[in-house]
């Protein structure tokens, strides 16, 4: 089905063919290892068609079924050409840096990114004689920093702790002109708010960890590609990594995605009404939100995105390192954790060393990130009320 509305073909997109006249609505688990072939020539000619380029599995690495309807859901999604998988969203990321990029090659890399990329950077990319810049998207000019050996641009938004909003179709057209790949890391928008590939972006990744699982209860990656000589480029770095995941993994993202949307318009009712009520909190000193007209993204955030997912950022005014952490520890319902995406509400003190590596933020205030789950607003504010009481008097 290609046709209908973005909700329609979301929740079309991959399903199964019926089989002697019947079969079930989503996609079964198909597991295997070994893929069987009538006959040698049926081998041959799929070994054939896989080295040209092709979607085809020859082994269990390569998925089928269930992989392969949750990979053309994914293309649906993001308005892609072809999707990969990979076992964590870090190892999507992974994936799309060493696909990309050689030796004596170089990378421009937004300063708000997800931190672990960083890691990745010092030690892996570094040893492999790839280096990697990283640049304020809001002050630097991007076009000044590419240069010859410059092989992607590596982007972020909004950012993952203060949700820093780049201007993505102006700085995929710098990119583009100088005929440099854009990588744009959409976790945040569960690419039901935000399409990167129709901003001029080549590529987008996805933590599916994150809103497409949508319960906390898989480690999963995604990327998506605009081309066949990026997905060439991709499929080629996918199979020497031996990158794979379980059916069942990817049954558990195809799942979620079909109910993708009405989870995360109530993430951002939720997030809204939490966010709304903190900027007028006298120990907040600032919220992060860009669904806030007063946030500084918010015009970017209009124009671009078509909605907020459930992730609230905001600074305590005049708290040090300890009442920010008595606040975490005083919470109820915000279990205490990384990641997010998942029904329930999570809070986390988002690291100063982190923070300092955005220029976006200056600030000295300990900032505590909220992922706002889809319990009942009054009892999410209750329980904020009750850990600024008994935290921060
Ligand atoms: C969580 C996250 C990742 C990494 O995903 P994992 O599945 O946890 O490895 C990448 N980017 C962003 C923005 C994330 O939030």
């Amino acid at each position: 089905m290609s046709g209908g509305g973005k909700h329609t073909r979301l929740l079309h997109a991959g399903a199964p063919l019926l089989r002697d006249g019947a079969g079930p609505v989503n996609v079964p688990v198909v597991r295997t290892s070994t893929v069987r072939f009538a006959s040698q020539r049926e081998l041959d000619e799929r070994h054939h068609r896989r080295a040209a380029g092709e979607r085809v599995a020859t082994y269990g690495r390569h998925g089928l079924d269930t992989h392969q309807a949750l990979e053309d859901a994914l293309c649906t999604l993001e308005g892609g050409h072809r999707a990969f998988l990979a076992p964590s969203g870090l190892s999507a990321i992974t994936l799309v840096l060493l696909g990309l990029l050689g030796p004596g090659e170089h990378a421009l890399v937004s300063d708000s990114v997800y931190a672990p990329l960083r890691r990745v950077d010092k030690t892996l990319l570094q040893r492999l004689g790839i280096t990697v810049r990283y640049f304020s998207p809001a002050r630097d000019d991007l076009a000044a920093l590419i240069r010859p050996d410059t092989k992607l641009v590596y982007l972020e938004s909004p950012s993952s702790l203060l949700f820093e909003v780049l201007d993505l179709p102006r700085l995929t057209a710098i990119a583009r002109a100088r005929g440099v790949p854009v990588a744009v890391d959409n976790t945040w928008s569960g690419g039901w708010f935000l399409q990167p590939l129709r901003l001029g972006a080549n590529i987008s990744i996805q933590a599916a960890t994150k809103y497409i699982a949508g319960h906390s209860d898989v480690m999963q990656g995604a990327v998506v590609v605009d081309s066949p000589a990026l997905a060439k480029r991709i499929a080629t770095a996918h199979e020497a990594l031996g990158l794979a995941i379980g059916a069942d993994d990817a049954y558990l993202a195809l799942r979620g995605l079909r109910t993708l949307p009405v989870r995360l318009a109530q993430h951002q009712r939720n997030a809204t009404e939490i966010a709304q009520w903190l900027q007028r909190h006298p120990q907040v000193s600032r919220v992060f939100y860009p669904a806030l007209p007063e946030d500084p993204g918010h015009a970017l955030w209009q124009r671009d995105f078509s909605g907020a997912s459930g992730l609230v950022s905001f600074a305590l005014r005049g708290a040090d390192a300890t009442t920010a952490a008595a606040f975490v520890d005083a919470l109820h319902l915000f279990a205490i954790g990384a990641s997010w995406g998942g029904y329930e509400s999570l809070a986390l003190i988002a690291a100063p060393e982190r923070l300092r590596e955005h220029s976006a933020w200056q600030g000295s205030a300990p900032v505590v990130r909220l992922h706002v789950g889809l319990e009942d607003t009054q009892d999410l504010l209750a329980d904020l009320d009750q850990a600024f009481h008994r935290s921060i008097s």
